[in-house]
């Protein structure tokens, strides 16, 4: 598959996650299987712990407790989890943006110097020069990618849709930051993808904004510009936040827009639309298996089954403490003899924490419990 293809399926989340069930299933009893990935979410302390207040954010019922690792303690826990075979980290965040973190470069440069694939899920509003300069690592490992979320093709309409503090030209400004990584990447020859989103709403649907956006990304560089529609964060209810478009609406705004969104690509920048789906609605697939998959670090230190799932609210679904304990002793502290059990009792406290999958894991949790993994 070229690399654009490539890039394209993975984010349509058409690349499997578990190549072979029937290994993965014999790696779970076996207490020796790695994750495909870590998500690494880490946040600031304090009363605001990401730089904006999207109202379609999934993590905004997040309740903010006052733990987190400390500098030291986050790098030891990412070699360890190097060092036990694991070379693939998403920077992300579940209420907060990774790059809102102080210390996200000292994070990043322990897993680049160790020969880790990285990901960033990320607005880029504030890009250090040393982490443009860490993600364009010459020896950068293959697949490794920034997807920047951007919602919005000029700065009013930036700090409305995002809810922005303050009146700073904040999509100037990630415009900008794109253009000096992909210069920087090309420099370098890195292997480093960029793709771009925008969530298409009542307040983005224009043809207008969206040719613009399409028009400054491609030009800053991006290999990749997705659009797709908003779910709905854990705790909305359908139809009711006007920011998240109903299935119906969603499907008018891509019969509408997708012929002059897709006129736009390119061998230089494919411009993709993501159809609407079924997924919308249903909160989780389960039994889930994200936690064998790509557990994540939630921003109070803990750890926990996956990105959508990765608050305090969660706490009684976590894996454990990353501040005391082990990742890999946690990663595998189950009932191996007894997955029954397990997975029906991980199903009834995501039930009761009414954790909400995003698409990727719908996908992944579907394609395991099509393939026969837990039926008896
Ligand atoms: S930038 Fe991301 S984490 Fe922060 S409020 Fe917006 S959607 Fe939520
Ligand atoms: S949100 Fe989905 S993937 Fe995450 S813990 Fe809940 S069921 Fe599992």
């Amino acid at each position: 598959m070229d690399a654009k293809k490539s890039l394209i399926s993975r984010y349509l989340y058409e690349s499997p996650y578990v190549k072979d069930i029937q290994k993965f299933k014999e790696d779970i009893i076996h207490k020796r299987v790695i994750p495909h990935q870590v998500e690494v979410q880490p946040g600031p302390l304090g009363k605001n712990i990401c730089w904006l207040n999207c109202p379609y954010c999934y993590g905004k019922s997040a309740i903010n407790s006052t733990e987190r690792l400390s500098i030291e303690r986050y790098i030891e826990v990412l070699k360890n989890i190097t060092d036990g075979g694991c070379k693939k980290f998403i920077f992300a965040g579940w209420a907060t943006d990774p790059l809102y973190y102080k210390h996200i470069d000292d994070l990043v440069q322990t897993v680049v110097e160790r020969d880790s694939v990285i990901g960033f899920n990320t607005r880029a509003i504030d890009v250090s020069d040393r982490l443009v300069e860490l993600v364009s690592t010459p020896s950068l490992a293959k697949t490794s990618y920034m997807s920047i979320s951007v919602n919005a093709g000029n700065n009013e309409n930036y700090n409305k849709v995002n809810a922005a503090r303050g009146k700073a030209k904040l999509y100037d400004r990630v415009l900008k930051n794109v253009t000096s990584i992909v210069t920087h990447k090309k420099k370098n020859n890195a292997s480093l993808d960029i793709s771009v989103s925008y969530l298409i709403n009542q307040y983005t649907n224009s043809k207008e904004e969206i040719i613009k956006f399409i028009t400054d990304f491609k030009n800053a560089g991006a290999d990749l510009i997705r659009f797709s529609c908003p779910q709905i964060p854990r705790g909305d209810v359908p139809g009711e936040n006007p920011f998240i478009p109903t299935q119906i609406e969603y499907q008018d705004y891509i019969n509408e827009l997708t012929q002059i969104i897709e006129s736009f690509s390119d061998e230089s920048c494919k411009v993709i639309v993501v159809k609407s789906d079924d997924k919308f609605i249903q909160a989780r697939t389960t039994p889930c298996f994200a936690r064998f998959i790509y557990p994540t670090i939630g921003y109070d230190g803990w750890l926990y089954h996956c990105s959508q799932s990765s608050g305090s609210n969660f706490r009684s679904q976590a894996l454990g403490n990353l501040a005391t304990d082990n990742f890999w002793d946690l990663l595998y502290d189950y009932d191996a003899n007894n997955l029954d059990n397990y997975f029906s009792s991980c199903s009834k406290k995501m039930e009761n924490n009414n954790c909400r999958c995003d698409r990727k894991e719908h996908t992944v949790n579907s394609l395991i419990k099509d393939n026969g993994f837990f039926n008896k």
